[in-house]
């Protein structure tokens, strides 16, 4: 049983640089020593303000710096972005601020390291800097994310894959939303974490990761060794089994999940955390398909009134399925692959993946059939 840290906390300071380390000490034990090349890999998705609940908040990045450089290590701050210049981040997160008078690096991904992270993927290029640290602190948010549910601990390492190799490795997935998962879970267990805090103070419900969620005061840090017991805590904490995670679906598969977890601390449940909608991805018939991915399955749509035709979701979609139409834009879902980047990465929040009239029902269907699962929890 792997044990998962809850602490009450605010942002502001000092309780919060408290919080952090006592969290830190009690997760992590003697985690850095002297001379340590230390990555903290906080959630740098694209611009935002610290207030947002779409990155990790700047206090907590300087804190864990701070818990840092006081055991003699060397802290790098690094990430690569989904949307926008790492500056900018660096800049509107308020981190640029945060991490002043402390010798730190603050910096994006620079090279990268082939791996072989095992079948079916095989090699990837990932974060020279995540591999050949002598520690990585895995700081994650806590956010809703309209293909993969929540996105915590384990999938904050997919930031470890560099610029647009993220949205290539997507499209090799393809729509099916298991295989990426076990490509996070593969990827997460090549960086392998020394330790892994989520910041769930304000955290992101809705139609997140981005600017299409909403900001919700939670007031929690949690953390852990391992970072599928921690997700596994957070489902908890939310009412929800975490087995519809499908990043812990996949990490039960290969064995990664040794029991339930350790639950120590300041927790408590969540109620009515507003999940996106999700459906299945594929099914049907082969003489049906375009019907039923135009206007069965869950499908990214887009909200005109706020669209400004910037260009950042048709240059990341892996699937060139968004085509530039007028004052917004449009979908070719039968290229479409689900996997919610163009939602993730719109600056303006014109976008959010939704199910149609009839999706919605035979969804229904289909969980009369399978009987809602709950938490108990
Ligand atoms: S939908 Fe969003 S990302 Fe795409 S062009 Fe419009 S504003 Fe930009
Ligand atoms: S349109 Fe959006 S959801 Fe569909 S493949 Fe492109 S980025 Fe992914």
């Amino acid at each position: 049983m792997q044990p998962v840290h809850f602490k009450s906390a605010s942002y502001s300071q000092p309780e919060l640089e408290t919080a952090v380390w006592a969290l830190m000490d009690t997760c992590g034990g003697r985690i850095i020593s002297a001379g340590d090349r230390v990555l903290i890999k906080p959630n740098f998705l694209l611009p935002a303000r610290p207030e947002s609940g779409i990155l990790t908040h700047p206090g907590i990045v300087a804190a864990a710096c701070k818990y840092v450089l006081q055991r003699g290590g060397a802290a790098l701050v690094a990430d690569s972005p989904a949307a926008g210049t790492f500056s900018r981040i660096v800049k509107k997160g308020g981190f640029a601020r945060a991490l002043e008078g402390q010798d730190v690096e603050l910096r994006p991904f620079r090279e990268t390291v082939s791996v072989d992270i095992g079948e079916p993927f095989g090699k990837i290029a990932l974060a020279r800097e995540a591999l050949e640290a002598d520690a990585v602190i895995n700081l994650a948010k806590l956010k809703t994310h309209s293909q993969m549910l929540l996105t915590l601990g384990v999938k904050n390492l997919f930031g470890c894959v560099v610029g647009m190799e993220k949205p290539q490795w997507h499209l090799r997935s393809g729509i099916d939303r298991d295989r990426f998962a076990r490509l996070l879970v593969q990827i997460h267990y090549a960086v392998c974490p020394t330790l892994t805090l989520v910041d769930g103070v304000v955290s992101l419900e809705g139609d997140g990761p981005g600017k299409g969620g909403q900001p919700r005061h939670t007031g929690v840090l949690l953390g852990g060794r391992d970072a599928a017991a921690v997700d596994a805590a957070v489902c908890r904490m939310l009412r929800l089994d975490p087995d519809r995670l499908a990043t812990h679906r996949a990490a039960a598969a290969r064995g990664l999940i040794t029991g339930r977890e350790d639950i120590r601390g300041d927790f408590k449940t969540v109620a009515d955390f507003k999940l996106p909608e999700q459906g299945a991805v594929a099914f049907g018939p082969e003489f049906l398909k375009g019907f039923i991915r135009s206007h069965v399955l869950q499908k990214p749509v887009v909200d005109p009134r706020r669209c400004r035709s910037c260009g950042e979701c048709w240059t990341f979609c892996p699937a060139a399925a968004v085509v530039e139409s007028g004052r917004a834009v449009a979908f070719d879902y039968g290229r479409c692959i689900r996997c919610y980047c163009c939602v993730e990465v719109c600056p303006h929040g014109a976008l959010a993946a939704k199910m149609p009239p009839v999706g919605r029902l035979v969804e229904k269907i289909r969980a009369l059939r399978k009987g809602a699962r709950q938490c108990p929890h």
